[in-house]
């Protein structure tokens, strides 16, 4: 049975696939981070190598020792991991040396199993060097070789790459689908599994790690306590939150990302108060602080911000200096009307349009 929720198109596709007995040489899967795209991974690797006559079983010797990360054949590429590293310090990128121990292995035929498993992920971390050397296997399969690509952002893979491969889209569930998922599925008690399906914003992975780890839920809080103090604080404190986030930026692009998701979920959920749909507010656990401070901005405030928000993430992407986009998104924080310094609406569309 397949483990993923949600997904019913892509693994229908999946699974025809495989019943005509023609997988593709290789798969891109893409979707939001936590969307299900391992999970699914993992769960195509055992369709192929399962000993069930209706695959994914997840019960026989084959299914368990790929979910335990226990078999010859299904190997596991990313930062973290080249298959027989014993190196404590994540990689910044891809290396070339763990895809040509790939080369090497895909080579070698299968040694338990029916085919042989390499899943890649992050592949748009994959080094210049790394992905071109992956381009020439890909370019050239293998018989019983399966290569499964994830990424959040296939732009930023070489076309020559993602072209090579079956693409295939993972989207998040909608709110009530996560929620009755955590719910009835996971046994979460409601009030819970709707708070974790709206901030998950359907990318059950987040949800159900935030459920089954304290600290993961903690951690979001404190961030949204952070943002509340850098918002009601003096430009000293805001310069020093951005200088913060620029100095984190260079060691991991993807947590910076993360924080940029959380401003923009607070100011849209400010947003949603101020027209009176706070009933579709993500931060539902805080709905009576998000009422109550929308009604110390103006519309037209809010919107404003938050478009600098997502304009400092597009910016990011286009390798802007990080200190510079994320100072010049602290000064525009708009001020709250009733407190010193207060400009009023008309103020503030005269200075900042
Ligand atoms: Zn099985």
């Amino acid at each position: 049975m397949w483990q993923v929720v949600g997904q019913s198109r892509v693994v229908s596709l999946l699974q025809h696939s495989l019943e005509k007995g023609s997988p593709a040489h290789a798969y891109l899967l893409i979707g939001p981070a936590h969307v299900g795209k391992m999970t699914l991974a993992i769960n195509l690797a055992q369709a192929l190598n399962c000993e069930a006559s209706q695959p994914p079983c997840g019960e026989c010797a084959s299914c368990q020792k790929i979910a335990l990360g226990n078999h010859a054949d299904v190997q596991i590429i990313g930062l973290t991991s080249n298959g027989n590293s014993t190196e404590a310090k994540p990689r910044a990128e891809i290396s070339i040396d763990q895809i040509r121990q790939v080369q090497h292995l895909a080579n070698l035929p299968p040694f338990e199993g029916r085919y042989k498993v390499f899943i890649v992920d992050g592949a748009e971390q994959l080094s210049h060097e790394a992905a071109n050397c992956l381009l020439k296997t890909l370019e050239e399969p293998i018989g019983r070789v399966v290569f499964i690509l994830l990424t959040t952002n296939e732009s930023l893979l070489p076309p020559t790459v993602t072209s090579r491969c079956q693409q295939l889209k993972l989207r998040p569930l909608a709110a009530t689908e996560a929620e009755a998922a955590l719910n009835s599925g996971l046994g979460i008690d409601p009030q819970k599994a709707e708070l974790l399906a709206r901030l998950s914003h359907g990318c059950l992975g987040w949800a159900i790690m935030a459920a089954t780890d304290g600290a993961w839920l903690q951690q979001h809080n404190q961030q949204l306590d952070r943002l509340l103090d850098v918002i009601n604080a003096d430009y000293e404190e805001r310069f020093a939150y951005a200088s913060q986030l620029a100095a984190q930026f260079s060691q991991n692009r993807g947590r910076v990302q993360e924080i940029l998701d959380l401003w923009l979920d607070w100011w849209r959920d400010l947003l949603l108060a101020k027209i009176g749909c706070s009933d579709t507010i993500t931060n539902i656990d805080r709905s009576a602080e998000l009422i109550d401070m929308a009604r110390r901005y103006s519309l037209a405030q809010i919107k404003v911000f938050i478009g600098n928000i997502q304009a400092v993430g597009e910016q990011l992407k286009l390798n802007a200096n990080p200190q510079l986009v994320l100072e010049t998104l602290m000064l525009s924080i708009p001020e709250k009307k009733g407190e010193p310094g207060e400009i009023s609406t008309a103020q503030f569309e005269v200075n900042y349009g």
